[in-house]
């Protein structure tokens, strides 16, 4: 799902239990989580607390997911927007946008702000396909003329999203700014069944059905599509006016769902 440009400090109820899998994630946000709820801990001691992380893997696998969860765990406001949602802007618009957000992060912190897609306004110089230069530079640079003023323990961490991690500008990687690496990966097997069980939760079966066989029929799948297959299934099922979901459902789901990936990469390739 697409962060919404300007989630205007919104209280979420997402917690880890509806993040699946992703375990070494969960530990590095946690810790993340402590610092928002505890920062005199760690400034007590001289340590300066991170601003920021950057949540790198493929789309979605639970980056904003993961990201709402740990505003949800700490129990403050949850700010996002997106760099897709800058492409195409006159110049200046992204600055002020940018300048906007964080004051109104200022005003609510402590909170967690999300920029999902931060290589669009954070490529390095020229590489950009999607967005003028000038427009991308001027707001890359009030991004990190933001990320520079607030203190470590002011209470705001920025998280920011992307699967291409190798074409961000390097001064947003410098200390004080994205100096954190989370990597989110493309779920395995006992992590799509994990991912299956909690999507499962919410949809009504009319038969005991195999997880685990499942999660063998969706290799390549992420997040996001097992989550897909779940909605679909039940689509399904209550067309054919079942009073609950069952497993052939659930494979023609599966196939309908592949035959969307297909074609998503024919168009890519
Ligand atoms: P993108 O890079 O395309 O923005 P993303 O990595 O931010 O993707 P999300 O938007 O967090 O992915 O995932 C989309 C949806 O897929 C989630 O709202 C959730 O329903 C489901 N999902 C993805 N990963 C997980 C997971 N690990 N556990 C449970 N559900 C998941």
């Amino acid at each position: 799902s697409k962060a919404t440009l300007f989630d205007k400090g919104t209280r979420v109820n997402i917690t880890f239990a509806d993040v699946a899998g992703l375990d070494e994630a969960k530990v590095e946000v946690m810790e993340i989580v402590d610092f928002l709820r505890n920062p005199k801990k760690y400034t007590a001691l001289g340590g300066k607390i991170p601003k920021g992380a950057l949540l790198v893997g493929p789309p979605g696998t639970g980056k904003t997911l993961l990201a709402k969860a740990m505003a949800g765990e700490a129990q403050v406001p949850f700010f996002s927007l997106s760099g897709s949602d800058f492409v195409e802007m006159f110049v200046g618009v992204g600055a002020s946008r940018v300048r906007d957000l964080f004051k109104q992060a200022r005003e609510k912190a402590p909170c967690v702000i999300f920029i999902d897609e931060i290589d669009a306004i954070g490529r390095a110089r020229g590489k950009n396909a999607m967005m003028s230069n000038d427009e991308r530079e001027s707001t890359l640079n009030q991004m990190l003329v933001e990320m520079d003023g607030f203190g470590t323990d002011s209470g705001i961490i920025v998280l920011a999203a992307t699967n291409r991690p190798d074409v961000l500008d390097t001064a947003l990687l410098r200390p004080g700014r994205f100096d954190r690496q989370i990597s989110i990966d493309q779920p395995d097997l006992a992590g799509r069944e994990a991912i299956f069980r909690v999507h499962l939760k919410e949809i009504k079966t009319s038969q005991e059905l195999s997880v685990r066989k499942l999660a063998e029929l969706t290799p390549g799948f992420a997040g996001a599509d097992i989550a897909n297959v779940c909605n679909e299934a039940a689509l399904i099922a209550a067309r054919r006016n079942k009073a609950g979901v069952e497993m052939d459902d659930f494979q023609d789901a599966i196939d309908r769902v592949i035959g969307g990936l297909e074609k998503k990469n024919k168009i890519i390739q």
